[in-house]
């Protein structure tokens, strides 16, 4: 079965190797090492000065970015799932939330934000997702942030690049956090969170000293130093070393391009055959696709042709399908998941096949790619 969801995605076979090891102590040189250099390529991948790993899926760094770094007042931007989820946690903690509420194929904009800001002086924290995976839906997360250091330097930038961090290069000159994932582009099995600091989150970080088991003070003190406050999951990260050794190898430049290829060529594939994008501006990680009778075509992609994508929830279930562009994909598969939608369309009777996905893929992927 081809894994073609935003999340998981599939774990590599060299991955897996190396998880496959006898497992060690965590409080040794040896894994202490690995940490290292696994911290040091994460670095060099998200550009910020500091880096941080726990042990939590991607929610866990969500919840430690909104309770150490917003104190008074957060903004979040809602145009999906996971947009609301800041929402969520901050009424969690008691901590008072404006939202902006979109349609989840609509990004936010500067003039919204700069709005809420002007009537909200007490908002310390703005939240956004660089992708909300939810719509496929790409926000100008960068626009965005440098409209709100330039209205308050002191507000706090928390940006959810969960499906954005080794899909694209990503401009972190105006964001205090960016929060990354094991189990989207760097292809792992769930269970590690990754955040990149910068100097001002970390000064705030150290200054506020907030948690217990997501308390970042904790975590700074101890990962600066190679070790992590509590036990590590050692396995994780000794596959996120392999990966990103790996991914070095490859160069990330050629690896960003590959996905921008994949990802262009399957929304225009889509189109060819009739299909509708749904997002008004795509991210390159998903390819979303509005359509009525998106369940049944699934389980015709499952059943017969061997092809696993996802679905949408809430108002969106049943409504749409999306297939995911993470981490590092065989161009022979995505061709086939592309091919494989068009026969369904054809089971369905709503064409007759030509192969016409496939082509239109091919001819725009060489294109971009040569
Ligand atoms: C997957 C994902 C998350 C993390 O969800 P978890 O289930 O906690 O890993 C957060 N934000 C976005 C945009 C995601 O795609």
């Amino acid at each position: 079965m081809l894994l073609f969801t935003p999340g998981p995605t599939p774990v590599p076979e060299f991955v897996r190797v190396a998880m496959s090891e006898p497992t060690i102590h965590h409080r040794t040189p040896e894994f202490e090492e690995i940490f290292a250099t696994t911290r040091m390529l994460l670095k060099e991948v998200i550009q910020m000065p500091e880096v941080l790993l726990l042990a939590s899926s991607g929610s866990g760094a969500m919840e430690a970015c909104v309770t150490s770094l917003c104190q008074k007042k957060l903004l979040s931007i809602n145009s999906g799932k996971f947009g609301e989820r800041f929402g969520k946690i901050a009424k969690a903690f008691g901590i008072p939330n404006v939202e902006i509420k979109n349609e989840w194929d609509t990004p936010a904009s500067v003039e919204s934000v700069l709005e809420v800001l002007k009537q909200n002086p007490e908002i310390d924290a703005f939240c956004i997702q660089a992708c909300e995976s939810a719509g496929g839906l790409r926000h100008s997360y960068e626009e965005i942030a440098k409209a709100v250091k330039n209205h308050n330097p002191k507000i706090m930038v928390i940006v959810d690049s969960i499906t954005a961090m080794g899909v694209e290069k990503l401009d972190v000159s105006c964001v205090d956090a960016l929060i990354g994932g094991s189990q989207k582009a760097f292809m792992l099995p769930p269970g590690l969170s990754i955040i990149g600091l910068s100097q001002c989150a970390i000064e705030k970080i150290e200054e506020r000293n907030v948690g217990f088991y997501f308390n970042l003070k904790t975590e700074l003190k101890n990962q600066v130093k190679n070790t992590t406050a509590w036990t590590a999951p050692t396995t994780i990260i000794i596959g996120l070393c392999a990966f990103l050794q790996k991914a070095k190898e490859i160069g990330w430049d050629k690896i960003y391009q590959q996905t921008k290829a994949r990802s262009l060529a399957c929304n225009e594939a889509m189109q060819s055959i009739g299909l509708k994008i749904y997002p008004t501006k795509p991210a390159l990680s998903i390819t979303c696709v509005y359509d009525e009778e998106s369940d049944t075509l699934r389980k015709i992609l499952k059943n017969k042709f061997n092809v696993n994508i996802a679905g949408g929830q809430d108002n969106l279930k049943g409504k749409i399908f999306r297939i995911n562009h993470m981490g590092l994909i065989d161009i022979s598969e995505i061709s086939w998941v592309v091919n494989a939608i068009e026969l369904s369309l054809q089971e369905l009777g709503r064409c007759e096949f030509k192969g016409t996905a496939n082509q239109v893929f091919l001819k725009h992927y060489f294109k971009l790619i040569k």
